[in-house]
């Protein structure tokens, strides 16, 4: 049996928290997969034991999402931020436009690489209040090629609570909160998330698209920049990232397994309300995000007395909590909630800013 670690309470921005029941099973697999006496490091991706986590990993993509054969799973490498580029590459029409939402440093990133493969629009922006909102009520042009979207932005912790209807093919970055929450995910033509945040380690990216969206700009393909490439190999053109892939089917057989999307989307509602209860609350912090725009999974915080940091930092981290750091960018805290982090580690949270309250309001 190998020994796994206890009780530092994990708000990681990501890479980020894994069930230890998990880590258990990655261990164990690192030693002897599937009763094989052979490592899943040290096999061959097509062996028929291999072949078995791919599919299923695909599988539980569409039967959490509640999708039809309509859609495909794929599992690739390079992060969300190589979707970046292989959305437009694969969506943008040299005739046609893309339009996108500016919603933080990653959808910037998206865009900047969107411009580089064609003619981009960024139709709506919160960059005039360093992002701390989610813009609403923009007109979405009916003839663009897409529409971007970032559905939470890990870093300014704002989060779209209602996706706006649109006809044109929706495509969304949902790297930090896949799976926290039931989207209706027919709604969207492209769903896209690097795993670490959410849904397993990092090193593969899992994209679901529609089919009926590719194929349509005419453009000279690269091989592994291709979806309909990747889906024609099953996942498989090249050697996929084996062991990532693995890491997170067992992470959605968990979340399967305890109840699903509903189980877990209760569990982050209680721990959000929690923790955002304290930042209003307690005197000596205030939130940074706009109310009703609050990240579940992402929560930003700052000290109205900034020179009181490292007395707070020092109580943190002696009640075992790791990973509140903000962002480089924007400083201050930012207590990550992703699906594993338990309740009781928002609790040893709230209670650390309780006691720091008491010694220096
Ligand atoms: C972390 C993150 C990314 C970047 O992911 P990589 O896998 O590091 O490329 C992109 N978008 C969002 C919303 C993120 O949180």
């Amino acid at each position: 049996m190998i020994a796994t670690t206890t009780k530092v309470h994990n708000f990681s921005a990501g890479p980020g928290i894994l069930p230890q029941e998990v880590l258990k099973q990655a261990a164990e697999a690192c030693i002897n997969f599937d009763n094989m006496n052979l490592s899943l490091l040290e096999i061959s991706h097509r062996s028929k034991n291999y072949e078995k986590v791919i599919e299923e990993a695909r599988h539980l993509v569409k039967e959490l999402f509640e999708v039809g054969d309509e859609y495909e799973v794929l599992y690739l490498g390079g992060g969300a931020s190589t979707q970046f580029a292989m959305v437009p590459y694969n969506l943008l029409s040299a005739a046609g436009y893309a339009a996108y939402v500016n919603t933080g440093v990653w959808a910037s990133k998206a865009i900047k690489e969107a411009k580089i493969i064609g003619n981009t629009k960024v139709i709506a922006s919160s960059e005039d209040k360093k992002f701390s909102y989610i813009p609403k009520g923009y007109d979405i042009p009916t003839d663009a090629d897409y529409l971007h979207l970032t559905s939470n932005n890990t870093i300014y912790g704002t989060q779209i609570k209602q996706f706006p209807k649109t006809s044109i093919p929706l495509v969304c970055d949902m790297s930090s909160d896949i799976f926290s929450r039931k989207v209706n995910a027919k709604d969207f033509a492209l769903i896209y998330a690097g795993a670490q945040k959410n849904m397993g380690p990092a090193g593969s990216t899992m994209v679901m698209v529609r089919k009926d969206i590719l194929g349509k700009t005419e453009r000279k393909m690269l091989s592994m920049l291709d979806y309909q490439v990747h889906i024609k190999g099953s996942s498989m053109y090249n050697t996929p990232p084996v062991f990532p892939i693995y890491v997170t089917l067992l992470t959605l057989q968990w979340l399967k397994k305890n109840g699903g999307i509903a189980w877990i989307e209760k569990i982050n509602q209680q721990k959000a309300d929690a923790l955002y209860h304290e930042i209003d609350r307690n005197s000596l912090f205030y939130g940074t995000a706009a109310t009703e725009d609050r990240s579940n999974m992402n929560v930003c915080f700052l000290l109205h007395k900034p020179e009181l940091e490292a007395e707070f930092d020092k109580l943190w981290k002696e009640a075992n909590i790791s990973g509140i750091r903000g962002h480089r960018d924007v400083g201050g805290y930012r207590a990550s909630l992703y699906n594993a982090l338990p309740l009781e580690s928002v609790h040893a949270l709230t209670e650390a800013m309780q006691a720091f309250e008491k010694k220096f309001a």
